[in-house]
């Protein structure tokens, strides 16, 4: 299911970065195009001005320089005239008209090519003018070379000068007034290109402004997606974890974390709500707390995801309180009418003027693991001791392994006394840790081991040496006594757990008379029968068997009823330094009840001769403690094995 779950997450986050991909993509595209189609306008656009340009520049100028052209062959054909007028001889005049008669021609054919080219526009109208104050003039010139045919020159000369003269000159002037109209067009094309330049010119920044705005909103964009990338929690929205980190960072830089509280926080049972309704609703449930908790912070504060239902904030202070007021219950809305409230847990750290990010999210996570342990409440404030404890629990497990394997661990035997004899009558074989060169009590790792579930393999390991040390001390002629080794409760859930204990014996051919299995008596059916079944099968292999602790747990007696264990150990809290009656009694029976069971008994934590004197008078027979002996070293036991006699 959560592989299911992990796929699904991967998938939308895929979704969501292809959706952003696909925005930033149609951004860039659009931008693109934009600019393309606005750079194209331009250009058409400049395309056209430059036609008109052309237009005015080629045609309208090579029209001027037609008319100019006209106007040189008037004045000559004109010249022409005057010549043939004043010329004696008839060859020549005829050689002149000749002439004229060319230019004539070629004054015409000008002309036309002039017409054809002005036709339909506004020089038409002038060219008209012209157009017809020389055909007034070709009619004209006629008369004036017959009337010098004639010999009228006085008359013709009068006529040249009053009639063609004149008409040459008004030609000039609508010549001039053509000119005038192109050289104004020209002008105004002139101006209309420079306005429409400089209007191009600003379009083209325009477009260039904006594709440069595109290209920094596109990049500012990508810039802010990413940062949400990296600083977001994809599934809830809001921050992640190391978003957290680095604006916890910055504060404690500027000496302002020590504002806030550090807050873990996490939905109590969600595991119940993504078994119960699924993990498609447990993901609407997160995204909606999310959502709740992050609506109920006010600037400044943070609150961020760091994986599954565990969020962590930094709230100021003075609003701790009713902060976790408003986020007590948080009712979610996961659609389909299907309304859910969910409680919050939460671990609680008032951060300190010296503490860093790391230190807070540590402390606020030991908190909220403190309220999964039963009975404690959902809201824990973060107590130092425990981080202490944290930290040496994880400094044990570190070393633990080490510590296995360079034989770290050695045993302690600590002897059993009978009391009527007062002489050794067994002894409890007790792990230390030389650690760094101190000798560490079992107190302080086994407990660790045990919360870990390690402690199964130190069991085995002091129990393999118990082993070998029995059959190393027989093989030396040196007389053993019945060791005990402790066993963990965790054993009873290793159904080889007898088989595998017997193993070590065989390995080392260990005698099992002198072997005996402590357990701390155990409560709970499936212990019950496992601790039957375990207690059965040393029996049949010849090892003994002893409760350990006794009237410490809670089903003493029946167990005492229902499994045959060979030995019970006392409990050190059965002694007292005084005693009173009833309490004597009471022990008494004690006694008598397990040597009535068929039992052995045997009193630990023996430390005044008073004790034995209490405990001969109730009948216990068996002693062990530090009246008689601390746990010795195996050569200091040895030594009590050749000596075993307490005076
Ligand atoms: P335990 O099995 O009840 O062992 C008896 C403890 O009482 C030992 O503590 C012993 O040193 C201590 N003791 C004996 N006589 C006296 C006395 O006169 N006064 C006082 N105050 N204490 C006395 P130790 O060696 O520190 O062991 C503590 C516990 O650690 C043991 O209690 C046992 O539960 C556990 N332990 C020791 N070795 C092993 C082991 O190899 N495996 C497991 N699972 N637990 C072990
Ligand atoms: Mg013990
Ligand atoms: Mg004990």
């Amino acid at each position: 299911m959560i592989k299911a779950r992990r796929e699904r997450k991967a998938q939308s986050n895929t979704m969501r970065r292809s959706k952003l991909s696909v925005r930033i993509a149609f951004i860039t595209i659009l931008s693109s195009l934009f600019s393309i189609l606005a750079l194209e306008f331009i250009y058409v656009y400049m395309q056209g001005v430059v036609e008109d340009y052309e237009h005015v520049i080629d045609v309208d100028l090579n029209d001027e320089e037609l008319m100019d052209s006209i106007m040189v062959d008037m004045h000559q054909h004109q010249g022409m005239v005057f010549e043939h007028m004043v010329e004696p001889e008839k060859i020549a005049r005829q050689e002149i008209m000749d002439e004229a008669a060319l230019v004539e021609k070629r004054l015409k054919e000008n002309m036309m090519t002039l017409g054809e080219s002005v036709r339909g526009t506004e020089y038409e109208a002038v060219f008209h003018d012209i157009f017809s104050d020389m055909s007034t003039y070709v009619k004209n010139v006629k008369l004036v070379v017959d009337m010098t045919k004639e010999h009228k020159e006085q008359t013709a000369n009068v006529y040249m000068v009053n009639e063609l003269i004149p008409l040459v000159q008004d030609m000039d002037k609508q010549v001039e007034k053509l000119g005038d109209m192109i050289h104004n067009n020209v002008e105004e094309v002139k101006i209309k290109v420079k306005s429409d330049t400089d209007m191009m010119r600003i379009i083209t920044y325009a477009v260039l402004l904006l594709l440069v705005l595109s290209s920094a909103f596109n990049v500012s964009y990508c810039i802010r997606i990413s940062n949400e990338m990296v600083s977001r929690d994809l599934l809830t929205g809001v921050a992640n974890f190391d978003h957290l980190i680095n604006v916890g960072e910055k504060l404690g830089k500027r000496n302002r974390l020590k504002n806030y509280s550090g807050l873990a926080i996490s939905i109590k049972d969600f595991k119940f709500i993504n078994q119960e309704y699924g993990s498609v609703i447990g993901d609407i449930v997160l995204k909606s707390y999310a959502t709740a908790l992050n609506e109920k912070l006010i600037r400044g504060e943070l609150l961020c995801r760091n994986g599954g239902d565990n969020f962590l904030a930094l709230v100021e202070k003075e609003r701790v309180e009713s902060y976790l007021k408003e986020i007590n219950k948080v009712p979610v809305d996961v659609g389909d009418k299907l309304g859910l409230t969910v409680t919050s847990r939460c671990g609680i750290y008032q951060i300190a003027e010296d503490d860093t990010i790391y230190d807070m999210v540590n402390a606020g996570l030991i908190a909220v693991g403190e309220t999964r342990t039963s009975g404690a409440q959902d809201y824990v404030w973060f107590r130092r001791e425990r981080r202490d404890e944290m930290i040496r629990r994880k400094d044990i497990l570190n070393g633990y392994h080490r510590a296995i394997d360079e034989e770290e661990f050695v045993v302690y035997y600590q002897p059993k006394v009978n009391l009527r004899t007062r002489t050794l009558c067994g002894c409890e074989a007790l792990v230390r840790w030389i650690r760094n060169g101190e000798l560490v009590p079992p107190g302080s790792f086994i407990p660790v081991l045990e919360n870990d579930g390690k402690v199964q393999e130190l069991d085995f390991y002091v129990f393999d040496k118990v082993c070998r040390d029995i059959s190393d001390w027989q093989r030396r002629g040196l007389q053993p006594v019945r060791v005990s080794s402790n066993f963990s409760k965790l054993h009873l859930h290793n159904k080889e757990f007898a088989e595998d204990v017997l193993a070590v014996v065989d390995k080392h051919g260990a005698d099992p008379y002198y072997l005996e299995t402590e357990l701390t008596e155990s409560s709970g059916y499936e212990d019950f029968n496992a601790l039957t079944h375990f207690v059965s099968e040393m029996k049949e292999a010849g090892i003994h068997t002893s409760m350990d602790d006794f009237g410490t747990g809670y089903s003493s007696l029946s167990l005492l009823r229902d499994i045959d264990m060979d030995v019970i150990k006392l409990d050190r809290t059965f002694l007292r330094d005084q005693y009173d009656a009833k309490e004597e009694k009471m022990v008494e029976n004690i006694v008598r009840m397990i040597h009535d069971l068929n039992r052995h008994v045997i009193c630990e934590g023996v430390e005044t001769e008073e004790q034995v004197e209490f405990l001969k008078r109730v009948g216990c027979t068996m002693a062990q403690g530090f009246l008689f002996d601390r746990p010795l070293s195996r050569e200091d036991f040895e030594k009590r094995l050749i000596n075993p006699y307490y005076d």
